[in-house]
């Protein structure tokens, strides 16, 4: 914790817990139970590494709470990892699957590395012994459960725990479903790469449309032509980015871990991660300006601030700085709960993590199904759309004696592919989780932003489950 932050990540979950637990009728024992890490499992392990010499590695994996089987939550790898972030994270993973009615409980799993400064087989070695190790303790399974990428891992990460998984539990049907963010190849939906980026989008849209709301902030509806500054190009940032840019906002800066660039025509997400692949950094991107101090770049002038990289980097010390209207937060816990009090006096709109950044959750669900089901989304219906499709708009021709374009025409006829239903399922629920949460603040005028609104959406729909049915007497 630096000397600007007054709570650790955990505390500042626990304290913005509290501040909602108030708006909610939940006697205490029922409250403190959501609120609890149920399992905290801390692991050592050893390695060789690729030069021969052992090292131990220290590893999480914390189950915040099991009212819906199984528990979720990604991993991650980053030398930052400890039990107090893991278990923070395992808490937020809750909140959010209640918030977007994703039926799982949450979750999370960190491993103390930086991927860095390690080699592929390094990596391999230790995420393998990881699974083997959640193996062993139970820790892990389609019905227990279910991790999946986080900061500093990804699909490659989620085939070689799916594969360790699979080789130790000979004949388990499900076991596809022992982790999401696969690869297609292993078992994985079309969709969830994008999903948490495209979450984001689509949580902020849905506030961006709301005319009220946009009013209060002085800005006009819609997205389009909204300034957006990204912190980290990352899977989540990349993708927020990038669907911001292709619906019309202007991308002004983007930070990254050694400095940022800024220009205020746009910058394309896509070229400058080339960039960065063929000089190492981001930084020097041909017609952008360089910004030596990653940090400035948050303070920008802008509409949209969207923290994409690591949590606690809004906090106390720079929060009076930030300049924009609306920050959407897409890592998890971005702003500490000083920044917030910051952004409530100062009128700035905190769209928070444990919804905005659902995305990746609700389509690892979408995978999960798909992998309980073993069938692939749009196998069954498809060919029967298109069919109904032709013969309906065939119907409509005859009767009016008119033809359609023959661009309507394949528009209208397409049958839906595994990814337009899981776009299509990740935007409702993105556009119903905004307006749920809208509606819970926007009732109540003693609830004093979105943030609370979103963890009393969150502890009503966990509270329900254990004051109705989880505790035994
Ligand atoms: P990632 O590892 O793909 O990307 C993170 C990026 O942030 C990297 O490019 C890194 O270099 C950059 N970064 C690190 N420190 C920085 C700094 N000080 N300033 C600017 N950039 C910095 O990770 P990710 O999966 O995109 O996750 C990012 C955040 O989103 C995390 O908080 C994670 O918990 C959260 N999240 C991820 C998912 C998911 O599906 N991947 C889902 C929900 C939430």
């Amino acid at each position: 914790m630096s000397a600007q932050q007054q709570y650790s990540f955990f505390e500042s979950v626990e304290k913005s817990f509290d501040k909602a637990a108030k708006f909610t009728k939940w006697d205490k024992g029922v409250l403190e139970q959501i609120k609890v890490c149920n399992s905290v499992y801390r692991l050592n392990f050893p390695i060789k590494r690729d030069n021969g010499t052992i090292e131990v590695i220290e590893a999480y994996r914390v189950q915040h709470s099991q009212h819906k089987s199984p528990c979720k939550g990604g991993i991650r790898f980053s030398d930052g990892v400890n039990q107090d972030e893991v278990m923070a994270l395992a808490s937020l993973m809750t909140y959010k699957c209640a918030i977007v009615n994703v039926p799982f409980g949450g979750a999370k799993g960190g491993i103390k590395i930086n991927p860095r400064n390690y080699s592929v087989y390094e990596l391999e070695k230790i995420t393998r012994r990881y699974t083997s190790e959640l193996v062993k303790k139970n820790f892990i399974g389609p019905g227990i459960d279910v991790p999946a990428p986080d900061y500093g891992t990804g699909e490659r990460e989620m085939s070689w725990i799916v594969d360790t998984y699979t080789s130790l539990k000979p004949g388990e049907i499900d076991a596809a479903g022992c982790v999401t963010g696969k690869p297609i190849t292993q078992g994985g939906v079309r969709g969830r790469k994008e999903a948490t980026g495209l979450g984001v989008f689509f949580g902020i849209r849905e506030v961006c449309n709301m005319e009220d709301v946009m009013k209060k902030l002085g800005l006009t509806v819609g997205v389009e032509g909204k300034r957006v500054i990204v912190q980290g190009i990352g899977n989540v940032g990349y993708h927020s980015a990038k669907f911001f840019r292709e619906h019309g906002a202007t991308v002004i800066a983007i930070a990254e871990h050694d400095g940022g660039v800024y220009n205020e025509n746009g910058l394309n997400e896509e070229e400058l991660i080339q960039h960065r692949n063929k000089t190492g950094s981001i930084t020097n991107f041909p017609g952008a300006k360089t910004i030596v101090n990653t940090n400035e770049a948050l303070e920008l002038e802008c509409d949209i601030l969207i923290p994409a990289a690591l949590e606690n980097v809004i906090n106390a010390e720079n929060a009076s700085r930030i300049k924009a209207k609306i920050i959407g937060e897409a890592a998890n816990g971005p702003c500490t709960p000083e920044a917030d009090e910051i952004f409530i006096k100062k009128g700035i709109l905190v769209v928070p993590d444990m919804y905005l950044n659902a995305g990746g959750v609700t389509v690892s669900y979408f995978e999960w199904l798909k992998n309980l089901s073993h069938v692939r989304y749009g196998r069954l219906e498809k060919r029967f759309s298109e069919n109904m499709n032709t013969h309906i708009l065939g119907q409509i021709e005859e009767l009016s004696g008119k033809k359609v374009s023959s661009g309507e025409k394949e528009f209208i006829l397409r049958g839906a592919e595994e990814i337009d239903l899981v776009h299509s399922g990740l935007e409702e629920t993105m556009i119903t989780a905004t307006r749920e949460i809208m509606h819970i603040w926007l009732s109540n005028p003693e609830i004093p932003d979105m943030r609370t609104a979103a963890y009393v959406s969150a502890i009503n729909k966990v509270g329900i489950i254990y004051a109705e049915l989880g505790i035994f007497p």
